[in-house]
C-alpha cells in the first residue's frame, strides 16, 4: 500500500513539474485536488488507518506507512508552497525532522518511485477484485446481514491463474477490502465472485475485527490475538 501511494505521488509531482513550468497553475490545483480526494482520502487514508491505530508502535508495516505519510507530508507542502504561500508553510511547522524552517526555503526533489510492472499488474489485478466485492459487500450491508465491512467474512471464488497470483497476498486483500475475514478459493467463473456473511468469533474491542481468537488471551478477555500481542 505504502509503495503504491509512493508511486502515485510520484507521477502526481511529475504532473505537477510540468503543469508549473508551463505556468498551468489551473492544473496544479486540479491534479493536487483530485490525489488528495480520490488515492489519498478514499483510498489510502482509508485502508492504513488499521495499521496506524492498531498495531505495535513500531511494527514493520507501520513505520513503513509512517515513513510514507511523512514523505507525502513534506512533498504536498513543497508542491503547494507557490500557491498556498502561508498555509503550506504552517503546515511545515508540524512536519517532524523538517529540513529547513521554512518550506520556503527547502529545495524540492521529487519522490521519482517507480514500482516494477509485476507489482503495478497484481496490484491492479487487487483493486480488480475489491471493485467486485466491494459491490457485494454493499449489497449486504442495503440488507442488512452486516452492519460494515468490519462486520463481514467474505468468501472470494477466483479463476485459478488468478488464485494463484494472489493467494500469497491475502493479508493485503483483506486490508483493502478492510473486512474481518477472508477465504479465497477456485472457481468456475471467468472473473472473481464474492460471498459475504457476517464474520466468525466475537467483535475485538480495540481493533473492532471479529475475530474467533477473542478470549484466548486471559490478561486480555476482550482483545484478539493480534491486539494483544501488539500491546504486549
Ligand atoms: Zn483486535
Amino acid at each position: 500500500m505504502d509503495r503504491w501511494i509512493l508511486d502515485q505521488f510520484s507521477a502526481l509531482e511529475a504532473d505537477v513539474q510540468a503543469a508549473y513550468e508551463a505556468y498551468e497553475f489551473h492544473a496544479v490545483y486540479q491534479r493536487v485536488a483530485q490525489f488528495a480526494a480520490v488515492e489519498l482520502s478514499a483510498l489510502y487514508h482509508d485502508l492504513v488507518k488499521d495499521r496506524l491505530y492498531t498495531e505495535a508502535a513500531n511494527a514493520p508495516r507501520r513505520r513503513s506507512t509512517q515513513t510514507a505519510l511523512h514523505r507525502l507530508a513534506q512533498g504536498l507542502c513543497q508542491i503547494l508552497s507557490p500557491i498556498l504561500v502561508f498555509t503550506s508553510d504552517e503546515a511545515w511547522e508540524f512536519i517532524p525532522a523538517r529540513p529547513t524552517a521554512s518550506v520556503h526555503e527547502a529545495l524540492w526533489r521529487r519522490t521519482r518511485f517507480q514500482r516494477p510492472e509485476p507489482e503495478v499488474t497484481l496490484w491492479r489485478s487487487l483493486f480488480d477484485v475489491r471493485e467486485k466485492v466491494l459491490s457485494v459487500l454493499e449489497h449486504a450491508r442495503q440488507s442488512k446481514t452486516i452492519g460494515k465491512a468490519l462486520d463481514a467474512k467474505v468468501q472470494v471464488k477466483l479463476p485459478s491463474e488468478l488464485l494463484r497470483s494472489l493467494q500469497p497476498h491475502q493479508d493485503t486483500l483483506m486490508e483493502l477490502l478492510n473486512c474481518s475475514q477472508l477465504e479465497m478459493s477456485a472457481g468456475d467463473e471467468a472473473t472473481a465472485t464474492a460471498l459475504v456473511s457476517k464474520a466468525d468469533g466475537a467483535k475485538c474491542e480495540r481493533c473492532w475485527h471479529w475475530s474467533v481468537d477473542v478470549g484466548r488471551n486471559a490478561a486480555h478477555p476482550l482483545l484478539c490475538a493480534r491486539c494483544a500481542s501488539a500491546i504486549a
